[in-house]
This record gives C-alpha cells, structure tokens and sequence, in this order.
C-alpha cells in the first residue's frame, strides 16, 4: 500500500516508540516526513532507520513552548509549502503518583502542558496551512488512562481525557474544512515511556501479568498503533471525525471485575 505519496506527514514524539514506528510506517507509504522531538538522541536513532528513499527531515521541539512550535511550522511551510498530516504523539507520564491528597501542582502543570497543552499548540498552528488547502487529518495519542483511570493516574489520565476532549472540539472547528481529527487510545504498549513497567515485571517473574487485563491477553506492539494512527491519517478514514478509538487489546470492552473470568 502506498496511501501516502506526495504527502507531508508531522510526527511529534517520533523519536521513541509509537511516534517512532508511525513515522516508518508513513514514510514506507510515501509520505515525506518531519520527525519532531525534544530527544536528539532519539531522532538521530529514528533518522537512521527511515527508508533511505523516502524524504524526512528531524527537527528538535518541545512540543509545550508555542514560540518553538511557530518556529518550526514556518519552517515546514518554507521547505514543504503543505502540511497534509499531524501526528499529535509526543507525551509524557511522569511514573505513577501518590495519591491526589499529595499530588504536587507543578506535575499536573508539566504533564498537561507537554500531553494536552503541546498537542493543543500543534494544532493551533498546523491546522491554518491545512485550511488554505481545504484538506488534512489530524491523529491525536490518547490512552486508555483517558477513558477510565485508577488509583495514581492522577494528572496523566486527566491529561488524556482532556486529549479525546480536545479531539471533538478541534473535529468540529475543523470540520467545515474538510480536516479531519481523531484520537488513537493505546493501552499497554512496550516503548520508553513503559520501559520501567516491563524491566521490573521482566526481573520479578511477572511478566505473564503485563498482558494479563487484556481480553487478547498480550500488550501491544509499538507497530500496532502505527497502523491505527495511519488508518485514521488516510483516506480510508474519510469519513471519520471527532473520534477516539481504542487500541488496546479490549482493555476497555471489559469491566475487569474479579470473578468475572
Ligand atoms: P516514548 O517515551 O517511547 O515516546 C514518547 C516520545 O515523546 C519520546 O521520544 C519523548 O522524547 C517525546 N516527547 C516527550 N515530551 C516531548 C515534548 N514536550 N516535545 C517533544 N517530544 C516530546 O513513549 P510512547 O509510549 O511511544 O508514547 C507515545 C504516546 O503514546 C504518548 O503520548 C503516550 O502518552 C501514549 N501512550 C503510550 C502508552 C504505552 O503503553 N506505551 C499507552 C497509552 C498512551
Ligand atoms: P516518562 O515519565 O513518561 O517516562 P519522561 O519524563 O521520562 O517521561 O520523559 C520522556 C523523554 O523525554 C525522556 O527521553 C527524557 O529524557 C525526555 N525529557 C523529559 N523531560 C525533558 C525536558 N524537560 N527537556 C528535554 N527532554 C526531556
């Protein structure tokens, strides 16, 4: 399939993981690609496994700082003169916390100024170069945590929730010119934001439970979520706005009550 010639493709967080497998996955489809993330280190890792005919550029962000984001837009336009693609990934968890009689304000500012506000800023600046042209989508990483949360989730679900909000206004902002935004809602997948999560389940014997809330029984794979995000970038979606599907292995088709299985 090559669902993407001719089309620029914005990937943020593309230096690790999801954002990562997503921007090869567009790239072997086509699409000339711009990997954004405040990790040099992980674009560099990322740039060397692109396709070796496929047109990409890397490009340090911090997805939270407008100033850097307008900077980074202008230039886009400048060299590309179109956006037709937005990959909103780039996001942080912070761990886990400790319950919300303890939560400390700064975290809440950080994960939702990198996960909710960053994604915001992307949009607010990318979505202008989509309406000239009457036409993009625009893909969104959400999470389970933002459809349901639990004890130490705190400002990283909130984040989230605020993701599949931000999801609908944006579609319906967006709409009447022909842009189209959804959400991706993984659950556990194996990347850098998980990595502790499966080294301590990994040397404590508990690996059999990383999959184990998982109607597949398994976690996810980063690939598995590039392939939803690149169905909801493409023209097979064309029809999908304002949506927030879950990639999750049925995480969320379950209540998860004991006894239940
Ligand atoms: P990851 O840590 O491997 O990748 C995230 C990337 O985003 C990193 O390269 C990081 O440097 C970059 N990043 C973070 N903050 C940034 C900023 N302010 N500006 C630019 N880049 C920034 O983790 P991942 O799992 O691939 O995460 C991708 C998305 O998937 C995130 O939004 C995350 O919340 C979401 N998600 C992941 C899981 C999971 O189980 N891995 C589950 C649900 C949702
Ligand atoms: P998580 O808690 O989800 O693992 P981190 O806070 O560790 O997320 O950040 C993920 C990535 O972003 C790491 O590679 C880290 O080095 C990088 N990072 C985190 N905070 C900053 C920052 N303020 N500036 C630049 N890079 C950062």
């Amino acid at each position: 399939m090559m669902r993407f010639t001719e089309r620029v493709a914005i990937v943020t967080g593309a230096g690790s993981g999801i954002g990562r497998a997503t921007a090869l996955r567009l790239a072997r489809e086509g699409a000339r690609v711009i990997l954004a993330d405040w990790s040099e280190e992980g674009l560099l890792e990322t740039a060397a496994q692109m396709p070796s005919e496929a047109t990409h550029i890397e490009r340090k962000l911090d997805v939270s700082d407008e100033d850097a984001v307008k900077t980074l837009v202008s230039e886009v336009k400048e060299q590309f003169g179109q956006v037709d693609i937005l990959v909103n990934n780039a996001g942080i968890s912070g761990g886990s916390y400790p319950p919300v009689t303890e939560n400390e304000k700064a975290d809440w500012e950080k994960i939702l100024g990198v996960n909710l506000v960053g994604a915001m800023l992307m949009i607010k600046h990318v979505a202008p170069l989509m309406q000239e042209r009457q036409q993009g989508a625009i893909v969104n990483t959400a999470s389970v945590a933002g459809i349901r949360s639990g004890a130490g989730g705190n400002p990283y679900s909130a984040s989230k929730a605020g993701v599949i909000n931000l999801t609908q206004t944006a579609a319906c902002d967006l709409g009447g010119f022909n842009i189209r935004v959804n959400a991706v809602c993984p659950g556990l997948v194996e990347t850098g934001m998980t990595k502790a999560v499966f080294d301590y389940a990994r040397s404590n014997e508990k690996e059999h439970k990383l999959g184990a809330r998982c109607e597949l029984r398994r976690y996810g794979k980063p690939e598995e979520l590039a392939a939803a995000i690149c169905f909801l970038a493409s023209d097979d979606a064309s029809y999908i706005t304002g949506q927030a599907l879950p990639v999750d292995g049925g995480n969320t088709a379950s209540l998860n009550m004991p006894g239940m299985k």
